[in-house]
């Protein structure tokens, strides 16, 4: 399959130029003149690697890294007009897989391209874990990025509320005590009662569900505890 490839590119001779090249050796390039709407098509498209410009108008490279690396794998190349700024962002960690200075040859980029995109085949080959999904309905949690969505929309939740959430997903159609989810989510230090476990049930409702007074995920089991409903 074709590889497809996002440019982020403000100076749009630059970025043509780049395509002509990447489309020769056979990618399928789509170019972003703006740091904003670049941002949003890298996360929300499916694109095998991003060459990403530093200084954009909206938002910069730097930002764009940073948000990218908090959701994808995707391999990045950097790229700057200004040697002290690829300096600064290799310092930075920002997860970048290389980093070019302007300007610089094609035929080299394409070669990066490639070998970054060899790499990254060998990386996904060579059984890199999936995240583990739970997916119940409209609600949608990932447990290794620790993240939760409901409805494709992302909650925050805090550590408790989420390993709450978590435990009673992963056993459903089982009622839980409140005393037995004190003791499996808080470890014996913790300073808190069962009435804790409550205060977070109510705190994970409000969060995912539609109505909190007839909820669809989290049942109360009246004198007994909760259960999660599949
Ligand atoms: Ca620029």
């Amino acid at each position: 399959m074709m590889k497809k490839i996002l440019i982020i590119e403000d100076e749009e001779s630059i970025a043509e130029l780049e395509k002509d090249y990447l489309e020769l050796s056979g990618f399928e390039v789509e170019i972003d003149n703006d740091g904003e709407t670049g941002l949003s098509k890298a996360l929300q498209g499916e694109y095998d690697l991003f060459i990403l410009d530093l200084m954009l108008p909206g938002v910069d490279g730097f930002e764009i890294c940073r948000k990218v690396r908090e959701v994808k794998n995707t391999p990045i190349i950097m790229v700057s007009a200004k040697k002290e700024d690829i300096d600064k962002i290799r310092g930075l960690g920002l997860g970048a897989d290389d980093y070019m200075t302007k300007p610089f040859s094609p035929s080299e980029m394409v070669a990066r391209v490639k070998a970054h995109l060899a790499r990254y085949e060998r990386l996904i080959g060579s059984g890199m874990p999936d995240n583990e999904i739970i997916e119940i309905r409209g609600l949608k949690i990932d447990k290794t990025a620790r993240r939760v969505w409901v409805n494709g929309e992302e909650r925050n939740f805090t550590t408790k509320e989420f390993d709450l959430l978590t435990f009673l997903a992963q056993n459903p159609n089982h009622v839980y005590t409140k005393e037995e989810l004190f003791s499996k989510i808080w470890d014996m230090e913790s300073i808190g009662d069962i009435a804790t476990v409550t205060v977070h049930i109510k705190k994970i409702r409000e969060k995912i569900e539609f109505n909190t007074a007839k909820p669809q995920y989290i049942e109360t089991i009246w004198g007994v505890g909760y259960r999660f409903k599949v």
